[in-house]
């Protein structure tokens, strides 16, 4: 299928090809002729897989329509919403470069920087807004958008929207909002929350569903190393200089662990830059513009700062540590791998990290081939301590992850074959949510498991005593770096 065969018109299809896209991408084959058709439409498709064309082509194309007949002021008619400001960014870049010919007006509005300028923007008119929450409804209180007339709604990845807390904020626009209007949701995936979401949200939705681009994907080869915690700097900086890597995304757990690793990192003479919620938005946008134009080797990032960060090429990106919600791996591997290009994810693991590999394994289904690096790394992982990994592990369950899967706890490399990388459209006009695959028990690990039951159990009651309970401690670090 060629962009011609959707109905893009002219100017749209100008736009991409200067793009250098020469044919639609699953998603965008899938999502394009639904939104075309005026269906709301739920889409689960992750980042890297070109959802943001998805949606972006068949809203402007329907906008330009528009915009021809009725001659009017500009006025927002389109408002697409994202978790983070590198997201919001990256979104907007993209609206610019396919609306180029276009008699339309986008403005990009998130915190961290002087609203005045926003406002300056918005006074004039613009068509459409591309927005994080906090920001946008500043705005709104001071009467400066108006999101009467919107037409078209765009949620960017709801389910991160979810997981940084921004459910009552988003509760505020969609109340603002028309109720006669298009609506697309996209998510990285259909938990029980984007369920409840989208039921309230969505009217006569259609379901697109690509493939998570996991390990099942051919584009990203994944390896582990097996290190000591004091290693992992050390064999970071080895990787680095012996494989000549001259642009590498490094992701920490912690705002600090980045700000100590660059920091050693510009030390060892690998020019390194770290990105988090503390710093400020121009350093957040200096570092990464440098990062892109090659002129830092190393940009040392948080999950949440990462989001959005789209750099076509990047080659390698490494865990050095992992992440304990094991779709952040997922997010943090997509990085690279885009688009149809190559990529190799890395990740240093020392044995605190046990447990956290074999969730990761089980949710991308396959296990990762552990490379031994001379005088860096082990032959193998010493088991931790169960019950300290307990509570950690209770933790991201309280986070609500979806995690009937963990199960086993002996790290199998014949788990099951890799899924195919293929896109179902399943066009109903109920919302039907794919059935949660479950991994069988097997007897070994049972007394394990409801061990970990009861820790949960524990942990969950807990929280329902503790106002500070982890679920509400990692909302608001995540606020924090909004
Ligand atoms: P996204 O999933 O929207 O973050 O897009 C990931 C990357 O794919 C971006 O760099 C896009 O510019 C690129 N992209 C999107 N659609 C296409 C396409 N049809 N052909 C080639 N690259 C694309």
């Amino acid at each position: 299928m060629t962009f011609t065969e959707l109905g893009l018109n002219q100017d749209i299809l100008k736009a991409i090809e200067e793009q250098g896209y020469t044919q639609p991408t699953p998603i965008q084959e899938q999502a394009i002729p639904i939104v075309l058709d005026k269906h709301d439409i739920l889409a689960a498709a992750q980042t890297g897989t070109g959802k943001t064309a998805a949606f972006t082509l068949p809203l402007l194309d329907t906008l330009s329509k528009k915009k021809s007949t009725v001659k009017e002021k500009h006025y927002v008619k389109a408002l697409v919403l994202t978790p983070t400001r590198e997201l919001a960014s990256q979104v907007a870049e993209n609206i610019e470069a396919y609306s180029r010919y276009l008699p339309l007006k986008s403005a990009v509005i998130f915190g961290g920087v002087g609203i005045n300028p926003q406002k300056a923007i918005l006074r004039k008119g613009v068509d459409i807004v591309i927005a994080t929450p906090g920001r946008l409804l500043d705005l709104v209180g001071q009467k400066c958008i108006d999101l009467s007339r919107v037409e078209f709604f765009v949620l960017d990845e709801a389910d991160r929207m979810l997981d940084m807390g921004f459910i009552h904020d988003m509760k505020k626009i969609i109340a603002i909002i028309p109720k006669h209007r298009q609506t697309l949701l996209f998510s990285a995936t259909f938990s029980d929350e984007i369920k409840k979401l989208s039921e309230g949200l969505l009217n006569n939705a259609k379901i697109v569903e690509v493939e998570r681009r996991n390990a099942s994907s051919n584009q990203v080869s994944q390896v582990v190393h097996y290190v000591n915690k004091d290693t992992k700097k050390h064999l970071l900086s080895h990787l680095i200089s012996e494989g000549k890597w001259n642009q590498v995304l490094v992701f920490t757990r912690t705002k600090h662990g980045a700000n100590k690793l660059a920091e050693f990192l510009n030390k060892e003479g690998i020019t390194a830059a770290a990105i988090h919620g503390n710093k400020s938005q121009g350093a957040r946008t200096k570092a990464l513009s440098n990062f892109k134009s090659k002129d830092i080797r190393v940009l040392v990032a948080t999950d949440i700062a990462a989001r959005g960060i789209d750099i076509a090429l990047l080659p390698h990106v490494v865990n050095f540590e992992l992440p304990n919600v094991s779709e952040d791996y997922v997010h943090r591997i997509g990085r690279t791998g885009r688009a149809g290009n190559e990529g190799v994810a890395m990740s240093l693991v020392c044995s605190d990290e046990y447990f956290f590999l074999t969730d990761i394994e089980k949710l991308i289904k396959k296990s990762i081939d552990v490379v031994p690096v001379e005088g860096f790394t082990l032959p193998k992982l010493a088991k931790p301590n169960i019950q300290k990994k307990t509570n950690e592990r209770s933790n991201n369950r309280a986070k609500n992850k979806p995690n009937n899967d963990s199960n086993s706890r002996s790290r199998s490399r014949t788990n099951s074959s890799p899924e195919k990388n293929k896109v179902e459209s399943k066009n109903k006009t109920n919302i039907k949510f794919p059935e949660k695959k479950r991994v069988s028990k097997n007897d070994e690990s049972k007394s394990l498991i409801s061990k970990w039951e009861n820790e949960v159990k524990k942990q969950k009651d807990n929280e329902t005593k503790n106002p500070r309970n982890t679920r509400n401690r990692r909302i608001t670090n995540a606020s924090k770096t909004r």
